[in-house]
């Protein structure tokens, strides 16, 4: 997916805050918490891999994944902070390129949410494009090395994976220790999940209303 990064300055990962917002949204606090724990354990994967010589070739304004994938895996925590973000943190061009895309987006298509090359809610986009980390050849047209070349395909760290969704489960009731690692064990949350190029993008765009 879209990336920022660069194998050559690859920099320790930093939780983002909103304060203005996290004092009234105890949910984006919740998943605020939840994405800087993934992303710590990406960045500890991403860098082993540097260190025996490898090569992110995930970087900015690559993006053929975002164009092609078309079953992006989504939590319910974090369609919520996709509404809040394009309502709330989109300004100027990309709001408006966003909420085009969003209003003219069918089922199937690649997502709603590249603008130029880059992800228009990269703050907010979803574990499943934080995970997805390619090495040393950018994908080429419409490849998924997930099926050309899996050696190249990060392998994510299922423990860190687990506990950034562990984290998100308060936003379901489910808060305590002994009740969420049952449902972990249960994979419950997976049965939340739905699929980015399946929601009705049409009535987010209509929300945003006009600026
Ligand atoms: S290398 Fe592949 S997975 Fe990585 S940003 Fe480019 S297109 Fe996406
Ligand atoms: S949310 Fe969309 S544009 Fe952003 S990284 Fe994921 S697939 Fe790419």
């Amino acid at each position: 997916m879209a990336k920022k990064k660069r194998s050559s300055n690859y920099p320790e990962p930093q939780r983002l805050s909103y304060p203005k917002y996290e004092e009234s949204l105890t949910w984006l606090s919740m998943l605020l918490d939840a994405y800087i724990i993934a992303d710590k354990a990406i960045h500890a994967s991403v860098a082993a891999e540097l260190k025996k010589g490898r090569r992110l070739a995930c970087a900015k304004g690559c993006s053929t994944c975002c164009s092609t994938h078309v079953t992006i895996p989504v939590y319910p925590l974090e369609l919520a902070g996709i509404y809040w973000y394009a309502m709330e943190g989109l300004e100027g061009e990309a709001f408006h390129a966003i909420q085009g895309q969003l209003a003219r987006f069918e089922s199937g298509q690649g997502c709603p949410f590249l603008v130029n090359g880059g992800c228009g809610i990269h703050p907010m986009r979803p574990l499943a494009c934080r995970h997805f980390n390619v090495f040393d050849t950018p994908c080429a047209e419409g490849e998924d090395p997930f099926y050309t070349r899996r050696r190249d395909v990060l392998s994510p760290d299922e423990k860190g994976k687990d506990k950034a969704l562990m984290a998100m489960l308060p936003y379901h009731g489910i808060t305590e220790r002994a009740e969420k690692r049952e449902m972990m064990k249960k994979g419950w949350i997976h049965t939340t999940v739905k699929n980015l190029q399946e929601i009705e993008w049409v009535k987010l765009a209509q929300r945003m209303g006009v600026r």
